[in-house]
Formats: C-alpha cells, structure tokens, sequence
C-alpha cells in the first residue's frame, strides 16, 4: 500500500486528501499539521473573537468524518524532509516515511524588521494561535493600531471595534488597499471605515513601536513624526507563503515553492499546492502566487487527482474575490485591477449617498468585457464569468446586467444610470 503524507490541514491539503480518497480507497493518508487538531475554517476567525461563533463551529468538518473516511490526522511540525531516503522528521522526535508527499504549508502573517517590533502586544493574524494570543493582548484595552490597509487589516479592525476599542490604521498608500482597489471604490471604503469609527491615516507607516517599563507597546511613531498612544498593534502588511521547510530540503523556492501546472515540485514525489506554492509560468495578466480560499480548494482537487495516479493540469477559471469590510460587500470578477492598463477603460457608477458601486472594465477597441468590481451588489458568478469568457461587448451586457444580479435586488440595480455613463462615454470618445 502506497503511503502519501500531506503537510498542512488548510483547505487546500484537506481538498487533495478528500480527492485522494475518492480516487484511490485503498491509499494510506496521513495529514500532518501542527496548528489544530482537525481543519478549521480560517476565514472565519474573526467571528469567534466577535463572539459570532464558538470555536467548534470553525470545524470543518465533523470529527467523525476523518476517521470514517480513513484520513489519519497527526498534531506536530514536520522539522525535516529528507527527500533521498523520502522520510520526514516530527518535532516530537519521530519519523515518517513517505511514498509521494505534499507540501500545504500555507501562508505566515509578513515580518520585517523595526525597531521596539518585540513588545508585548504586537502580532499578525494568521493561526488559531494568533487569535487566542489576540484575545489576551486585547483584554481591557482602550486603544489599538493596525498597521496595513489590506483585508486582513480590516478584519482587525472589525474586531477590535466590536469591542469598543478605538482604533488607528496606518496605510502606506495613498488610497485604501490602493494595490487592488481604483481610487473611487477605494475612498467608498475609506469613509466606511471612518463611520465606522475607525481612524484612517493615509500616507502613513509605522516607524517604531515604544514599550513601557514592561516592555508592553504604550505607542507607536509614524513616518509622519506623530505618536500614536496604544496598547495593542496589529500587523497586518500582508501575508508571505511559507517556504522554509521546503527550502531546507532543497526545494527550489522564490516567494513560493515553485511548481509547474501540474503542481510538481523540482523533485519527484513531491507536490506543493495552495498559498504556499508560485507558479514559474503564469500566464500573462494570472498571478504566480493564489492566496485565496477557493483557489486553495481547486489546486487542492487538482493535486489529489495527481496523488491518485491521474496526472491533471491545473486549470484556472475566471479570477474571482470577495471580501467585506465592516458592512459593505466587495465582489469582483475578471481583470479588476487598480489601475487601467493600456487598452482597458472603465465603467463606474457609484450610489450618491450609500456604499454602492458597480465598475465594469472592457477592452477599448471592441468593449468586450473584461472584470467586474462590485461593492455592494451582488451579480452571479457564473453569469459574469460566462460574459467574460465569450468576450461579450458592453453593448451586450448593459441592456442584460438583469441577468448578473440576484432577482432581490433587480429593481435596485442602476441600469439607467449605467447606460447614461456608457453613452458620455461613447459620446467623449466621438469627439476625441
Ligand atoms: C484572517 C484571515 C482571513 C481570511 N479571509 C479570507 C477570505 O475572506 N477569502 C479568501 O478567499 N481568503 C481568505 N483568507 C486566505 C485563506 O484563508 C487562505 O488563502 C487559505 O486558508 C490557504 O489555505 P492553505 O490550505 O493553502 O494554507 P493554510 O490554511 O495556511 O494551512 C496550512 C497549514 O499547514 C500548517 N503547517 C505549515 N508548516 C507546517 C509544518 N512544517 N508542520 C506542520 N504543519 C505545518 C500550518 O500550521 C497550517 O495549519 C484569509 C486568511 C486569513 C489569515
């Protein structure tokens, strides 16, 4: 009996142990991780600080299921891999042997250096752990710092105001989560964030963090030269894929593990899927690195149809997020970027007074649709996909976008105000 070993219970070695298991009854599967005891939810972390959910409601499945389904599961951290004799090394002392191997190492919350960064009270979002150490750097505080505009950052927030603390987000650029959101969608949430009693300074990056006699955090300074009083921050620049074991057992890594399409690793046996993984060869406008739940769970599937002997290509469909900050929705489909390339306009509408818009990008020199970014309103996916990849023209899809959105809100949707800003459009273009 063939024996795979799958590093990292996360979505994406979940995914490909359930698929392995389908496949292939009689394979021996053993998952190794080191953060819970049965997979989590971790996009729902934020909701058990909340006081939303309790802890076993993050389970992913029932605990039963693991057994049931012959899915041995093992609590430790793999410290080695050794691939030319295909063992690895537990920090409880054992060893493992392995027949063909996964690495679903995931993702660790960014670090770098700055000066005071070791106080008591400062930390990132990633693990349960880091939840449970939130909630005991957080008991009976008044104020706190973010440090990051992404939507890990936000979630700190949330949660830090549902417990009435007073908070500061520091953000480098000069619009929020400018990377990824245009200027417009970017102040929308700005000013969300501002009712909700969030304290957002733009332009701004933390210089060093001051601890008391305790060596607790009492404030940190700001490229701006302001002192900004706190007890808590929350780090929250990003997240980096998590490529130290690998690289130690001499896996050719960037910021990723680098695999091909087929989720293979420079050396046999050995597959890396997930957050922790870097495609060499995207195509052109596709990210190298996933970060995301469900590309998690689609490399997940692909990989474990491989580990089944069945060797599958990853296949990308249409790129898709979604996320809320605070109340307001965010959806996006296709190319969305933050800046239009050359040959990509825009439409954009956006509600005068509530947190409401619809951006629909397309190519200039047919207006086919490209993206969809939403705040919001939700469309169904698979008409937006289905749009994006027959390449249908505005002129197409205006006079249908009834059929993108959920019946609830069709008589909400601003198909009038969206043909007006396609014909200023067309009628700017007439003229230039
Ligand atoms: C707070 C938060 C909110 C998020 N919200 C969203 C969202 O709303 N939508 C979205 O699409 N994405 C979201 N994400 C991102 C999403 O959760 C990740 O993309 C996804 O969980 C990655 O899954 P994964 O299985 O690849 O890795 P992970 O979930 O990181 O799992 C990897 C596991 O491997 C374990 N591990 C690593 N190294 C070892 C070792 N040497 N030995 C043993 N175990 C090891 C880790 O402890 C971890 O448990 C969020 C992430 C965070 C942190």
């Amino acid at each position: 009996m063939s024996h795979t070993v799958i590093i990292g219970n996360g979505i994406t070695g979940i995914t490909a142990a359930i698929t392995l298991r389908r496949q292939s009854p009689q394979e021996h599967i053993t998952i190794i991780s080191s953060e819970t005891p049965y997979p989590i939810a971790r996009t729902a972390l934020m909701y058990v600080y909340m006081g939303q959910l309790l802890p076993q409601h993050l389970d992913l499945y029932e605990n039963w299921f693991w057994h049931e389904n012959k899915l041995n599961l093992l609590q430790a951290e793999v410290v080695g891999i050794t691939p030319e004799d295909k063992h690895l090394s537990l920090d409880n002392g054992t060893t493992l042997l392995y027949d063909q191997l996964l690495l679903a190492t995931g993702s660790t919350y960014h670090r770098f250096y700055l000066p005071g960064l070791e106080a008591k009270g400062v930390q990132g979002l990633y693990s349960w752990q880091d939840l449970g150490l939130m909630e005991e750097n957080t008991k009976g505080i008044q104020e706190a710092v973010v440090a990051g505009g992404g939507l890990i950052g936000v979630e700190m927030a949330e949660m830090l105001r549902t417990r009435g603390i007073n908070v500061t987000m520091l953000v480098r650029d000069a619009h929020y989560w400018g990377n990824n959101l245009p200027p417009e969608e970017a102040s929308i949430i700005a000013r969300h964030l501002q009712e909700q009693g969030v304290t957002l300074l733009l332009e701004t990056e933390m210089t060093e963090v001051l601890a008391d006699d305790q060596g607790h955090v009492r404030a940190v300074l700001t490229s701006r030269g302001e002192e900004v009083p706190c007890q808590f921050v929350g780090m929250a620049i990003g997240v980096r894929p998590r490529v130290a074991l690998a690289q130690e057992a001499g896996l050719e890594t960037k910021l990723g593990i680098l695999v091909n399409d087929y989720l293979e690793t420079d050396l046999p046996y050995i597959y890396a899927a997930g957050d922790c993984a870097q495609f060499r060869d995207p195509s052109p406008g596709q990210p190298a690195v996933e970060q995301l739940w469900y590309t998690g769970r689609m490399q997940g599937e692909t990989v474990g149809m491989t580990l089944s002997g069945k060797r599958t290509k990853y296949a990308r469909g249409i790129w898709f997020n979604s996320a809320k900050f605070f109340e307001v929705e965010y959806q996006s489909y296709g190319q969305v970027p933050a800046r239009h390339p050359a040959g990509i306009a825009s439409l954009f509408w956006q509600h005068p007074s509530k947190h409401q818009s619809i951006r629909l990008y397309f190519r200039r020199h047919d207006q086919a649709v490209t993206g969809f970014n939403l705040l919001n309103t939700r469309f169904r996916q698979a008409v937006c996909e289905k749009w994006i990849k027959e390449e249908a023209t505005l002129q197409e899809v205006l006079p249908q976008l009834g059929q993108a959105a959920f019946d609830a809100e069709f008589h909400r949707l601003p198909l009038k105000e969206l043909l007006s800003v396609y014909n200023q459009y067309l009628q700017h273009h007439a003229l230039s």
